[in-house]
């Protein structure tokens, strides 16, 4: 995307309010040029006043230095009302327009992306956003409309006046902020990917802490972070010198600009074609005319990590969902047979499949484990099932609908699935259980917690369903958590369970007691249930064996164990595991 098409793609977005940044340009011109009618009547009262005129000859002056700098405040006030009242709702939208415009890409398009940095740089970007309406758009268009104007007044009364404050303006509003754009480039992209690296290291360093301080690589963790700050420090350094330069040439130009026309009034002075008095007056009303400049400079920096950020933002929205919606979708069918057919499936292109020929049957109510060791690819079969990734070889229906003819959404609300790791968000313990189902009532919650036996739990919790789980629930057991995520899952009350190695993090007597209640709550539902560990699997009925993403053996747990292949090779396995545990 070139620099052009990424601004012309953002001034789209704040077009709807193109009312309100007209109004802020116009207050902002309205600010200066008060600065301007001040400054111009208040020394024209001074020089007036050396003559010793008649007080009522100052009367009007007077009145216009009152006027101009009331009104240089009110102006200014209004200004800044519009222009950040606008910004909020500029920024309003754009959060939810990238939200909306995110959600369809997780995860596969955004797992290239490491969580901390991705997260860092959307804020920030967004954040830095908040800057174009106010500092990029609207100064150019106040520096503008002040330079015609203020020309044009200087120039009635002669126009190498005019002229002579429209070169140092010039020099000022536009020299200056380019040379320092050239100039900054390279501190500028420092900065930036400095910043980006220093919030994923935080972010991973915040993550990782317990293990960092384990392996004695927290040292290394915080030298790597003062490196980069003090990498952040030399080029900010290089960014502050440079900017009091810019301030200083800009200046130096109004400076000049004012002597400009000091010098050239003199001759018409003597001439008698402008009054002395007036005189003094367009000396000051020159000088503080170039206020209108000084904002260019920054709306300039402003302007280039604004489109940075643009195009980063847009780049990552303009990313392929992995999986796109039908035009025509399907409606859902009324029964919930799964089945898989001939399933094969590859990460990309150039990769080996991770699923080779897979077909599995999953009639409405009956309970199908997928075992095998990891990276066999049960978690890839969950994934697809999910629709988080586009198949194209084979087929999988659902009440003999295929799959890619549903909205993923709508064909997502017939599972509901308790994950290795489930996430617990921070908030209440009622917060966490509603979000499956919102219009639960307590006897539900209470039915649901007795089932997956955390009703005793919940009774030694004094604020009950109002305990705070805090960040990510963190003092719940492995066992608690797996239990609470079964709870969401049945709330939800979807026809088709999916458990993701609900049991693999835990011990073997957690897990036992884990397994009875999952075989418990569940009977008379569809199950699958994938898992790398075969206890419990008596109760299935049937067993897929993965290996290496092909089939390799089914059938039940008895006959599989008898036949003495893959599988009663696991089984042997992991009981001699289970009789060294019991000694
Ligand atoms: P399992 O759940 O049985 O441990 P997975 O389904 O996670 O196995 O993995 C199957 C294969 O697919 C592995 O070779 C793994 O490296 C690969 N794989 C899994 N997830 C991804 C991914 N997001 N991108 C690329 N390859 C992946």
């Amino acid at each position: 995307m070139t620099n052009w098409a990424v601004f012309r793609r953002l001034l789209r977005m704040v077009t709807p309010f193109w009312k309100m940044v007209l109004a802020a340009v116009l207050l902002g011109t309205a600010t200066v040029l008060s600065s301007v009618g001040l400054l111009g009547t208040g020394a024209w009262i001074i020089a007036k006043a050396a003559l010793h005129p008649p007080i009522g000859d100052l009367n009007v002056a007077i009145v216009g230095v009152r006027f101009f700098g009331i009104a240089r405040g009110a102006f200014r006030y209004g200004e800044r009302l519009v222009s950040h009242d606008t910004t909020f709702r500029v920024l309003t939208r754009l959060r939810v327009w990238f939200y909306a415009a995110l959600e369809p890409l997780a995860p596969a398009r955004l797992q290239r992306y490491r969580s901390g940095d991705l997260l860092a740089r959307i804020i920030a970007d967004i954040r830095t956003l908040e800057n174009f309406f106010v500092r990029v758009l609207a100064p150019p268009w106040v520096a503008t409309l002040t330079a015609v104007l203020l020309t044009g007044f200087l120039a009635a009364f002669a126009p190498r006046l005019g002229l002579a404050w429209l070169v140092f303006f010039l020099l000022a509003a536009v020299a200056v902020p380019v040379w320092a754009r050239l100039r900054a480039r390279r501190a500028g992209q420092a900065l930036v990917s400095r910043r980006a690296a220093l919030n994923a290291a935080l972010v991973d360093h915040v993550q990782g802490l317990a293990d960092a301080l384990a392996y004695n690589y927290a040292e290394a963790q915080r030298r790597l972070a003062l490196r980069l700050g003090e990498e952040i420090l030399t080029a900010q350094a290089q960014m502050a010198s440079l900017e009091g330069a810019e301030q200083a040439l800009q200046i130096l130009f109004s400076g000049l600009g004012m002597l400009g026309v000091l010098l050239l009034g003199v001759p018409l002075v003597r001439a008698g074609a402008l009054g002395g008095v007036t005189w003094v007056a367009l000396v000051l009303v020159a000088l503080s005319g170039y206020e209108a400049a000084f904002g260019l400079p920054t709306a300039a920096a402003f302007l280039e990590s604004n489109l940075a950020a643009a195009r980063r933002l847009f780049e990552l929205v303009d990313a392929e969902p992995a999986v796109k919606p039908p035009a025509q979708p399907a409606a859902l069918p009324a029964d919930n047979d799964l089945r898989v057919e001939a399933l094969t499936f590859r990460y990309a292109p150039d990769e080996p499949p991770a699923l080779r020929q897979v077909s599995l049957d999953l009639p409405e109510g009956k309970r199908v484990a997928v075992v095998g060791p990891s990276g066999a690819g049960k978690s890839t079969l969950i994934a697809l099932l999910l629709r988080f990734w586009e198949y194209n070889e084979g087929r999988i229906t659902l009440g003999g609908r295929d799959l890619r003819a549903l909205l993923p959404d709508e064909a997502r609300s017939r599972f509901a699935v308790v994950r290795q790791k489930p996430f617990i968000f921070s908030g209440t313990l009622r917060e966490n259980l509603l979000l499956a189902a919102p219009e639960a009532d307590e006897a539900r919650l209470d039915a649901v917690m007795e089932a997956v036996r955390l009703a005793d739990w919940l009774r030694t919790l004094p604020q009950g369903y109002d305990t705070d789980l805090g960040g990510q629930g963190l003092q719940l057991s492995g066992g608690q958590r797996q239990r609470l995520a079964l709870a969401r899952a049945l709330l939800r009350d979807a026809p088709i369970l999916l458990l993701d190695e609900p049991t693999a993090n835990l011990d073997a007597i957690t897990e036992r007691a884990l397994v009875d209640t999952l075989l418990e709550t569940t009977r008379g539902r569809s199950v699958l249930w994938v898992t790398h560990s075969l206890v419990g699997l008596e109760a299935m009925d049937e067993i897929v064996v993965l290996y290496k993403g092909e089939v390799a053996e089914r059938g039940i747990h008895a006959d599989l164990l008898a036949r003495g292949g893959l599988y009663s090779h696991l089984w042997a396995l992991q009981s001699e595991n289970l009789v060294a545990l019991n000694m």
